[in-house]
């Protein structure tokens, strides 16, 4: 088959094809102290497609992307989208 599954970034959405280059990001299963406490780590592996199924692994089309879910980890501690509940005053 031409395409092993259709996978999609989790950033942007971008589909992704057979020729590219796409990394894997996990949070915070590398020291999980406490099972409690949010992702605290940030790993990114380079494509594996025996792992990429796994439901804790983000995938990632580039290194664009791979920026955009650091500053969201950074910056929220998860890969989601920033969540808009009206104004927040922090
Ligand atoms: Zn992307």
């Amino acid at each position: 088959m031409a395409w092993d599954e259709s996978f999609t970034c989790d950033i942007c959405g971008k589909m992704k094809l057979e020729s590219n280059h796409w990394w894997m990001v996990t949070l915070g299963d590398v020291f999980c102290f406490e099972a409690d406490q949010p992702p605290k780590h940030f790993s990114i592996v380079p494509w594996n497609a025996s792992e990429s199924r796994n439901e804790d692994v983000h995938h990632i089309c580039g290194e664009g992307c791979a920026t955009k879910a650091l500053e969201r980890f950074m910056s929220t501690g998860t890969l989601a989208k920033e969540v808009h509940l009206g104004s927040m005053h922090v």
